[in-house]
């Protein structure tokens, strides 16, 4: 059975502000052959990379990245917000539409010279993956590939990530 992955996003406007249309992934995750179906399309994109471990960022790159993990039989590492990670850390600051944002890795997550695939749900200005990028690669990680469920076309987070591999399931403009 060929699934139309787009029926299983939500698109709700004015969320989480006036003017956003914020496209909800939950009605993916509660649909069992769905979710499965998506994570399998993301292990197939890496299945030739080498991949050795998967970095997402919190959450939901939680939600992407852990099933994807379990599928090629590989680690996951979490980047997190401040004040989470127990131990000693790396960290990569970006931009938002007002101020700055920065993500945390546990300084021995990733080994010199391991392959890793970044993984989040959706990419719009590509901030949060191109932090999730630097911190892997502060830590010596080679970025083999980034992987997303959704890509917010129009804001061109394709640009932030030029001289890196990208798969997006989904597209809207
Ligand atoms: P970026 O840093 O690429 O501008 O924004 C992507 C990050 O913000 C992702 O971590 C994602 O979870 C979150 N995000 C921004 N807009 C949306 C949206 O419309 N839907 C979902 N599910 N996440 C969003």
């Amino acid at each position: 059975m060929t699934i139309n992955f787009k029926d299983y996003i939500a698109s709700v406007p004015d969320f989480p502000e006036p003017g956003i249309l914020f496209r909800d992934i939950s009605p993916l995750m509660a649909d069992g052959a769905a979710y499965a179906a998506a994570t399998d399309e993301i292990a197939a994109y890496a299945q030739d990379k080498g991949v050795e471990m998967i970095v997402g960022p919190e959450a939901r790159g939680f939600i992407v990245g852990c099933p994807v993990a379990y599928k090629l039989g590989v680690g996951f590492a979490p980047a997190r917000k401040k004040g989470k990670l127990p131990r000693e850390t790396v960290s990569a600051s970006y931009d938002l539409e007002y101020g700055q944002a920065t993500l945390y890795l546990q300084k021995d997550a990733i080994k010199p010279g391991q392959r890793v695939l970044v993984c989040d749900d959706l990419l719009a200005t590509g901030g949060t993956i191109a932090a999730t990028i630097e911190l892997v690669e502060k830590l010596g990680g080679i970025v083999v590939g980034t992987a997303f469920l959704v890509e917010l076309s129009d804001l061109n987070g394709r640009a932030k990530l030029a001289d890196h591999d990208l798969f997006t399931l989904m597209q809207y403009s």
